[in-house]
């Protein structure tokens, strides 16, 4: 496996903020986001760094799965991420890894475009499938097409949180063609939520005109199925 770095913290996204979670942040991604605060996307890094409680170290890639998982026991139980760079990249490692580790409840963190990445074993072990929908000005791709099919490869997932991230530069075009994404995905999986999360910067949240659009579109639906939440790790100084 090639990791970056394995710690742990709080989960900083998502209605799971503030809840304890072991990251596994992988190395590589497969996508160039303008707002990406990961230098091991772009770079694999030629060293895991550690830092887990009463245990800081750094060890050379690739890693075994098998060492990952001894690392990681102590702290069975807990939630565990697999966060990057874009995890599905190295979704065969993960696989073996999650027969090695059965006592987590495990999370994917994806950019929802490697659809033929989303295997029965995947699906049966991962709890919850954070997907992010990027959008193209953030990319400067379409991404469009590879998302609904990564949306169809998750149907029999167990939970399926969809994040976008607001900048801003998000166009409000592209805010409306995502909303009418969503509309046609809540009617395949009603039990999906949406949030939006605006981008933070120096401890400040980004404010622009798609925030204002998603304020809007989140009071008129009263479920709860679509949120405004920012990350709390700037917020916190936290990792
Ligand atoms: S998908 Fe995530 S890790 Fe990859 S470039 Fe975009 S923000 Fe960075």
């Amino acid at each position: 496996m090639k990791v970056d770095e394995i710690f742990l913290s709080l989960q900083g996204e998502t209605p799971f903020a503030g809840i304890p979670f072991v990251f596994v942040r992988l190395s590589g991604c497969n996508l160039r986001c303008q707002y990406c605060d990961t230098p091991a996307a772009l770079r694999p890094s030629p060293l895991c760094h550690v830092y887990l409680p009463h245990h800081e170290t750094t060890l050379p890639n690739p890693l075994s799965v098998e060492r990952v998982a001894s690392l990681l026991q102590p702290f069975s139980g807990h939630w565990l991420s697999f966060t990057g760079g874009e995890p599905l990249l190295q979704h065969e490692d993960i696989e073996s890894f999650l027969h090695l580790a059965p006592h987590f409840r495990f999370w994917m963190e994806t950019n929802g475009t490697l659809f033929s990445h989303v295997s029965p074993t995947l699906l049966e072990k991962i709890e919850v499938w954070s997907m992010d929908i990027k959008l193209p000005s953030a990319t400067g791709l379409d991404l469009w097409e590879s998302h609904e099919r990564f949306f169809v490869a998750l149907q029999p997932a167990k939970a399926i949180i969809l994040k976008v991230i607001l900048t801003p530069t998000t166009l409000l075009s592209e805010m409306e063609t995502l909303w009418n994404v969503f509309q046609n995905w809540k009617r395949k999986r009603e039990d999906i939520t949406l949030i939006f999360q605006p981008m933070t910067h120096k401890k400040e949240i980004l404010l622009g005109d798609a925030l204002t659009w998603a304020y809007e579109k989140v009071l008129s639906v009263p479920d709860g199925s679509v949120r405004i939440l920012p990350q709390i790790h700037p917020l916190l100084n936290i990792r």
